[in-house]
């Protein structure tokens, strides 16, 4: 038996919702997570990702609607399964690590109930300081330790709990850049190696990609798409969902023909007029007035004397390790920004913009989609 099917369990939260007094946190929020994944919630301040991971973990009561988890119900009716008996490990963002307890008996802790022999756990326990990196620094105690390495020993702590459920509330917010990269992808591989499920809170669209198997992206305590990454990029249900994971360009345009499987002819507010072809996100009437979402990845640069495309003039470029980010004036007041190329466009020079019809999208702007 795989350690996947032995310990993760799959958690359904069915219509949730929570007020605090007047305020509405969540909404008949309803979301099945299947054993086995990595889902991370995505939204901006306030829109009750935090709220919805308290109400799964136990620390929040819901005001109304109900969770499994692993088929048991731990809220729902009259039933409230307190935290510590819901079989699940936390990693917050501020650590919340035992101050008086080195780093060995932290990451120890939630073994001492364990059945295993005496011998088995501290092995367990050293085989788990050496995934996390850490080995060198298990006598130590959490005030001897960088932010980065206190967030490795919570990680650590957490899969050492025999659960098949780990929460992960903005774990690497307060950590500096390089080190969140690497600890990210230990998050990563490491949960998904001991088989568990995970639900991680944050509102950095890239590590949301980066990590989830699905997103679900929240807005005003209402759950606004469930999807996978690659759906969520390329198929954007809302206006909402396009702006918050990223676009490169927002335009006002005008569809001038309706081509058949999902791809509409627009004429844009700028380039005289000219005509692109998109993807329309909703069934479109000719003639409607609607926006175009452009992600980075549907623009590509080239020489002025490019018979295709749109002219555009460089107005800023920053290198940034791969290659170079572009900023591009199109005119009429109109404006892309990070278009990625791998050569340099210098900084006043024309261009021409040609549009990849996959990754720029059509809808009306005020559109919304409740699920
Ligand atoms: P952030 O990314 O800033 O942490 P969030 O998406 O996690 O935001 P929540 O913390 O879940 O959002 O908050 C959702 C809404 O509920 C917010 O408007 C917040 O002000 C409100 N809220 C949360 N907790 C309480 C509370 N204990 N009392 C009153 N209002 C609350």
């Amino acid at each position: 038996m795989s350690e996947t099917s032995r310990r993760a369990v799959g958690v359904s939260v069915n219509t949730l919702g929570k007020d605090f007094g007047e305020k509405r946190a969540l909404d008949g929020v309803s979301i099945d997570v299947e054993p086995g994944t990595f889902l991370v919630l995505l939204g901006p301040s306030g829109s009750g990702k935090t709220t919805l991971l308290r109400c799964v973990a136990g620390i929040e009561r819901p005001s109304s609607g109900t969770i499994s988890i692993g088929g048991n119900v731990v809220v729902g009716g009259k039933t409230f399964v307190p935290p510590e008996r819901r079989r699940l490990a936390m990693v917050f963002q501020d650590y919340a690590l035992w101050p008086h307890l080195t780093v060995r008996k932290n990451v120890a802790y939630p073994l001492a109930t364990s059945s295993l022999e005496k011998s088995e756990r501290a092995g367990r326990c050293d085989d788990l300081l050496g995934r996390v990196g850490i080995n060198h620094l298990a006598d130590r105690y959490p005030n001897e330790l960088s932010g980065g390495e206190q967030q490795r020993v919570a990680l650590a702590r957490a899969l050492a709990a025999e659960v098949g459920l780990i929460l992960f509330d903005e774990p690497l917010s307060n950590l500096d850049a390089d080190r969140r990269e690497q600890l990210r992808i230990e998050i990563a591989t490491l949960t998904r190696e001991a088989g568990m499920t995970a639900i991680y809170i944050t509102h950095d669209q890239s590590e949301a990609f980066a990590l989830a198997d699905q997103i679900g992206v929240l807005n005003q305590g209402r759950l606004v798409q469930f999807d996978t990454p690659e759906n969520i990029y390329r198929h954007p249900d809302s206006a909402f969902v396009a702006r918050f994971t990223g676009v490169a360009g927002e335009f006002p345009v005008h569809v001038t023909s309706l081509m058949g499987d999902d791809r509409v002819a627009v004429a844009l507010p700028f380039g005289s007029g000219h005509t692109i072809v998109a993807s329309s996100i909703e069934s479109l009437k000719p003639d409607a007035d609607v926006s175009l979402f452009v992600r980075s990845s549907g623009v590509t640069l080239a020489e002025p004397a490019h018979g295709e495309g749109v002219r555009g003039v460089i107005r800023d470029v920053a290198f940034n390790g791969r290659g170079y980010d572009h900023v591009i004036d199109v005119g009429e007041g109109f404006s892309l920004t990070k278009i990625f190329a791998t050569t340099r466009f210098e900084r006043g020079r024309n261009v021409k913009i040609c549009f990849d019809p996959s990754a720029c999208f059509v809808m009306d702007p005020t559109r919304e989609v409740s699920e």
